[in-house]
């Protein structure tokens, strides 16, 4: 047992079984024992890697897509430039690097981050400083984004915010449980209960699990609210669909996929992300997969660009980057993209 499976079996048997969110939370940001507030999970000798941790052209195309958002909305003088989840702050020391040449942007842009874990926010600072920036400002959550044009990037964030799973059956609904089975953690099912009215629990067949991220809803609130009211946008990657089915709970050790319940703390835990919710909170949105938007920004040109200056070993691993970013068959289908923008303003870069 892991030392949080250990807390968590004590909380258990004092009050009841808890929600797969609340189990999520606890793995993810428990204070002392948290995945990600104990570590520095990214990268070959981590858990898992993420998109711009594979390839600087991630954060390149997606910098200089906000920055022409910016431009195509008459440049405003201060806007806030935010990243949600940033892990190692690869992502925007990228976008930083790429817009350096776009007169204005750097002087105009208010640079926050919205993470949780103390480990990350120092490791961000680093990654910001060694590339020649400024610090940023750290933010706890979105609900503090300040009151000015926004413009945003979020890759990986929304997949590790906990979710509830409710399954149905021939009478109704029940919430899926973690309780103890011989003093051991166990899934488990509540009593009937009302469920949310949304779409995807009226379609559901018996058996069916349906997930709901409830915190999900109030970010996005906060995003659209900024972007409706003073202007920007935003790019929300991640992998997920239009429409959570089944149980998409996992978790990731090591680069291996582990059972949820087996080590509390110790493995990342992720689930799809539902972009049919995220979009029901922002009247002006667009929705593509991640191959076909890097292709529309221009990854071509930019990876054969990079290509010339490279041979041998590096020019292998940059290849198999690009590959792994667009290829149908790794992210370029499985990742999806959701650009929010104000309404009536042009389309952002790479939607269309
Ligand atoms: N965007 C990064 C990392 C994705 S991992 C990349 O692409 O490499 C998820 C990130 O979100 C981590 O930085 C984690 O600490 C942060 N995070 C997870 N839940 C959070 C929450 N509720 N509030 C703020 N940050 C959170």
């Amino acid at each position: 047992m892991t030392p949080l499976a250990r807390l968590l079996a004590a909380r258990i048997a004092a009050d009841g079984p808890i929600s797969v969110a609340d189990y999520m939370a606890e793995c993810l940001l428990h204070p002392t024992h948290g995945y990600y507030t104990t570590r520095d999970p990214f990268g070959a000798a981590g858990d898992f890697t993420t998109a711009p941790e594979i390839s600087q052209m991630f954060g390149e195309l997606f910098g200089l897509a906000l920055a022409q958002a910016w431009l195509d909305q008459g440049a405003p003088a201060r806007f806030t430039l935010a990243e949600l989840g940033p892990g190692r702050g690869t992502l925007m020391a990228d976008i930083l690097r790429a817009t350096r040449g776009v007169p204005g942007f750097h002087a105009a842009a208010e640079v926050v981050l919205v993470e949780a874990s103390p480990v990350l926010r120092s490791v961000q600072g680093q990654t910001l400083a060694t590339a020649g920036f400024a610090a940023p400002r750290w933010l706890d959550g979105a609900e503090d984004l300040p009151e000015q044009p926004l413009f945003l990037m979020a890759n990986e964030f929304f997949d590790a915010l906990p979710i509830r799973q409710f399954q149905r059956d021939a009478a109704g609904w029940r919430e899926r449980l973690i309780g103890l089975r011989g003093g051991v953690l166990a899934f488990g099912l509540s009593d009937h209960l009302p469920v949310p009215d949304l779409p995807a629990f009226q379609d559901a067949q018996p058996g069916q699990i349906v997930e709901v991220c409830p915190m999900a809803l109030p970010v996005m609130s906060v995003i659209s609210d900024r972007v409706q009211r003073f202007g920007g946008g935003g790019f929300v990657v991640d992998y997920g669909g239009w429409r959570s089915c089944g149980d998409t709970l996992q978790a990731l050790r090591a680069h291996s996929f582990d059972d949820v319940l087996a080590h509390p703390g110790e493995a990342d835990l992720t689930a799809h992300v539902d972009f049919e919710a995220l979009a029901m909170a922002v009247p002006a949105q667009a929705y593509a997969t991640q191959g076909a938007v890097l292709g529309r920004l221009g990854i071509e040109a930019r990876a054969a660009a990079l290509a010339q200056r490279l041979t041998g070993k590096a020019l292998q691993s940059h290849l198999a980057a690009h590959r792994r970013l667009t290829n149908q068959a790794e992210m370029g289908t499985l990742f999806k993209v959701l650009a929010v923008y104000p309404a009536g303003a042009p389309l952002p870069p790479g939607m269309m």
